[in-house]
């Protein structure tokens, strides 16, 4: 089912006081009745904890941003999905595009940390997104393709049916400088009917689908109004408990 997500991807940031200060006033704010599902990404070493800390609450979950494709064994300074699972967590992302930057992450090692994370019955927030340059010579639609191609289509019906799909453009990654609200509906449009050709309409109506990329409080609204984008992927505005919050309300209030 297609859900609406804010999902709070906190990088390498944060102590941890400030990470539980900020867990603990997200919580208090996010009504446990609201429609949008909030999930909060922070760096593997708070995660037991703050997955304890939103146990109770009906409307957060966790997600880890990065895991191994391996499920243990000899491979020093990994994690695996399914040790994520034993303490709670319920989303991994993977392919953020600093993942495939700074780690020379390509698509087809990220379709079996996909399949590591399905296996552990937890959702892979799969990351896309064209670099300016793909962009400028208008090569972004033919980049995400690929990825999405190479990264998820070997799954069968059962399993796309439980990922989530985030479209970051790179260029707007940390940059202040958001995609156009057309430019977000023209990918996420792009994105949908992809994933309906080559599974069906049902699937591809259902599968949520979110923009990230200098997300505010402010811009919130006219990309979350775009009518295939269900929802954000927030990286620096998620670091402050009151504008993670305010974009969460936003989604909130948003109708389609
Ligand atoms: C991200 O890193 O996933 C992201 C969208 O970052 P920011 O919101 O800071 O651009």
């Amino acid at each position: 089912m297609r859900n609406k997500i804010i999902a709070g991807n906190w990088k390498m940031n944060l102590s941890y006081a400030e990470a539980m200060a900020l867990v603990d006033a997200v919580a208090e704010k996010i009504r446990g009745d609201q429609k949008t599902n909030v999930i909060l990404a922070p760096p593997y070493i708070y995660l037991q904890e703050i997955a304890v800390r939103v146990h109770d609450h009906a409307m957060i979950s966790v997600a880890a941003q990065n895991c191994s494709d391996k499920n243990s064994g000899a491979i020093t300074g990994e994690v695996s999905a399914s040790m994520l699972s034993s303490i709670g967590v319920d989303y991994v992302i993977i392919g953020h595009s600093e993942r495939r930057k700074f780690f020379s992450e390509d698509n087809s090692f990220l379709s079996k940390k996909v399949k590591a994370v399905l296996e552990q019955m937890l959702i892979p927030i799969y990351c896309c997104g064209e670099t300016a340059d793909q962009r400028n010579a208008k090569k972004h639609t033919d980049t995400v393709r690929e990825q999405i191609e190479k990264g998820l289509f070997h799954l069968d019906k059962n399993k796309i049916k439980e990922c989530v799909i985030a479209y970051e453009p790179v260029w707007a990654i940390g940059t202040g400088v958001h995609a156009s609200p057309q430019q977000a509906a023209e990918m996420h449009q792009f994105i949908r009917n992809l994933v309906k050709e080559k599974y069906d309409e049902t699937i591809a109506g259902n599968i949520s689908v979110l923009y990230g990329g200098s997300i505010t409080s402010q811009n919130a609204h006219e990309l979350f109004s775009c009518r295939d984008v269900d929802g954000g992927l927030v990286g620096g505005a998620s670091l402050k408990a009151d504008e993670f919050i305010s974009i969460c309300n936003v989604m909130e209030k948003i109708v389609k």
